[in-house]
């Protein structure tokens, strides 16, 4: 039995499934048939308790992300303190110090620009995004929860999604926006290079014996990078890549201990640090599907390539995707009126306008990583020279800047001649 038909079926309400239904929501809205939008997420968002500060789940947020987020009503939705903007970056290899010859700074005020971006609660933003899109005076879109699907068929008319009560969902687009382990791109066999970089990435929030500056800190060690990210109540959130072995023993550490070993990992930037919530260590993997699309699907976000979280770029590419496929469904869609939103050919414009942009940090991500982990100390004091040869060179800086801040008119459907 089909319960339901949508024009486009989202699986996966992450930040990424939920900016895509948002932006084609606001895209499409000059059209005079509504399109029928759907998303279905195994897990609704829960209210995060008012009082307990950001969770241990934050992202860097670059403008152009920003700008989708507040496209899709959720930006102005974050409660003080859960979107902490951030001035100036350092980032310096272990040999080196913060304003050493191994080191790279960006400062907003060199581009003119009033911030780097904000480091954002996730767990604020998804439900800000989840409610936006409940809020149905913007249009509707149906927010199918608490079920994982069953079964995927692919017809030539439609995608049938089965779900486990025997209901089935129709829809003429699937969009897969579920997460690195995504359903959709299993059920599709579609090929994918993985890259499993035996490291983990130990989070959590740390109090400093000096004051952040609004700065995002960044060492890189030989067992992997140590970021620290200033939140709005004066703390840091940490992101310390290690090596399997390495971050299995730190995590063991009793709190004081810890706080010692990040304070000599951070080369004692910010004086000594203490830990001030529990920590998780989560696994670090490079992804990425050879094909984001085909008849009737497409994929986006971590489904379709997953990076190293070095340089925080994960959820801001997914954002583009986004964007990008939810534009380029607009300018087919508002066209002609019987226009396909599953057409393998118009659905091919968008991979072609992501997966370049995507391969191409993903590969910087990778060179970085190789680099600053190498064996050879020749290697590492070479990268570090270049960071350091970099930094002397504003207009070089400048670009590297305009290219992490993303293209300033995303949000807007500007860039399919919308
Ligand atoms: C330690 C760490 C730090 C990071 N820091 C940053 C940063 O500073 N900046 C940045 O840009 N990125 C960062 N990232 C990357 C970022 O977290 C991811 O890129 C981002 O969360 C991916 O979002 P997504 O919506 O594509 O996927 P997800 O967040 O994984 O969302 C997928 C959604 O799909 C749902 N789902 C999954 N399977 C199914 C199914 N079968 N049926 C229904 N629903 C399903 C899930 O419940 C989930 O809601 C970091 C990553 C890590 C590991």
């Amino acid at each position: 039995m089909t319960a339901h038909d949508y024009d486009v079926l989202i699986i996966g309400g992450g930040v990424t499934g939920l900016a895509c239904a948002g932006l084609l929501r606001n895209f499409l809205r000059p059209r005079r048939e509504p399109l029928r939008i759907g998303v279905l997420e195994a897990r609704a968002p829960r209210r995060p308790a008012a009082d307990a500060g950001p969770g241990l789940r934050v992202f860097a947020i670059a403008p152009a992300g920003r700008a989708i987020l507040e496209a899709c009503g959720a930006w102005d939705t974050l409660p003080p303190g859960m979107a902490a903007p951030y001035e100036r970056m350092r980032v310096w290899q272990a040999d080196s110090t913060p304003f050493g010859p191994g080191s790279i700074g960006f400062d907003a005020a060199d581009s003119g620009a009033p911030g780097l971006g904000h480091i954002v609660d996730h767990d604020w933003l998804r439900l800000g995004l989840w409610n936006a899109l409940a809020d149905q005076g913007g249009g509707p879109v149906d927010l199918l929860t608490g079920a994982s699907p069953a079964g995927l068929d692919a017809g030539p008319e439609a995608m049938t999604v089965r779900l486990p009560d025997g209901t089935s969902v129709r829809a003429r687009l699937l969009v897969g926006a579920d997460g690195a382990d995504s359903w959709v791109r299993s059920q599709l066999q579609l090929p994918t290079t993985a890259r499993d970089y035996g490291q983990l990435a130990v989070v959590g929030h740390v109090g400093s014996e000096r004051p952040h500056q609004r700065t995002a800190w960044q060492r890189f060690t030989p067992g992997g990078p140590v970021a620290l990210l200033p939140l709005a109540d004066g703390r840091s959130s940490i992101v310390w890549s290690c090596f399997e072995p390495e971050a299995r023993e730190i995590s063991a550490l009793a709190d004081d201990e810890f706080g010692a070993r990040l304070t000599a990992a951070t080369g004692s930037v910010l004086g000594d640090l203490r830990v001030t919530t529990p920590r998780l260590a989560v696994p670090l993997a490079a992804r990425h599907t050879h094909r984001y699309t085909g008849a009737r699907f497409a994929l986006v976000g971590d489904a379709a390539h997953q990076i190293h979280p070095l340089a925080g770029q994960g959820i801001n590419l997914g954002l583009l995707d986004a964007a990008a496929l939810a534009e380029t469904l607009a300018a087919h869609l508002l066209g002609a009126r019987l226009a396909d939103p599953g057409d393998a050919l118009v659905l091919r414009r968008y991979e072609r306008w992501r997966k370049g942009a995507n391969l191409l940090t993903m590969a910087a991500m990778e060179g970085l990583h190789r680099v600053f982990t190498s064996d050879s100390t020749t290697l590492t004091r070479l990268a570090a020279a270049g960071l350091g040869a970099v930094d002397r060179l504003p207009v070089v800086k400048r670009l590297l800047m305009a290219q992490a801040a993303g293209p300033a008119d995303v949000a807007r459907g500007r860039h399919a001649g919308l």
